[in-house]
């Protein structure tokens, strides 16, 4: 089978997006006193911090809509698996699962396997799936996606969530060909 990149999936996406989760909003961070706290102290130096999601609040950098499509696809196909996450967690209540997920996030701290590298390499996993919806599906995107994950996971970024640069490698490296095989995409 050949797959053909889909040009609509972000036009498609917004619309699915409406209709399964009416809820969820998209904002600007720089209107947002938390966001804009955490860009002043936190996550002042972090590269990856720009994008947060919170309840059903998507927050997002001032410049998103000069975005292309493809990339505000990529970034939307992951930061939904965090709403979903929090569906679940929340016994379909959005709020009760984002204050679920927090408390995860906070006390199961061992530095290894900690519940906040569980929850993001899931939405990683959607990251490598709508990379290759979009046609970004070269061996320099496969390289460009295991390099973004070893430093996201292993860098004082997000805290260290899973330092072992040659595991993060590894898994990344097998979610990337499983999300080749599950939209069975054929480079041409
Ligand atoms: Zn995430």
């Amino acid at each position: 089978m050949i797959y053909l990149p889909n040009t609509n999936a972000y036009q498609e996406f917004v619309v699915g997006l409406k209709e399964a989760y009416p809820f969820v909003k998209i904002r600007l961070r720089s209107k947002f006193w938390l966001t804009r706290w955490l860009d002043k102290t936190l996550l002042r130096a972090s590269k990856y911090s720009y994008i947060t999601t919170i309840g059903p609040n998507i927050y997002v950098p001032d410049d998103w809509q000069s975005g292309s499509d493809n990339e505000k696809f990529i970034v939307l196909y992951h930061e939904v698996e965090h709403i979903r996450q929090y569906m679940q967690w929340g016994l379909e209540n959005i709020w009760f699962g984002t204050i679920m997920v927090g408390i995860l996030y906070l006390l199961i701290l061992p530095m290894v396997f900690t519940m906040r590298s569980y929850f993001e390499k899931q939405a990683m996993e959607q990251t490598a799936i709508a990379m290759q919806i979009v046609g970004y599906n070269s061996e320099a995107h496969k390289n460009g996606f295991i390099q973004f994950c070893i430093d996201m996971f292993t860098s004082i970024e997000y805290l260290y969530m899973c330092p072992f640069p040659k595991h993060i490698e590894e898994w990344a490296e097998k979610t990337w060909d499983n999300a080749q095989n599950t939209i069975g995409v054929t480079t041409i």
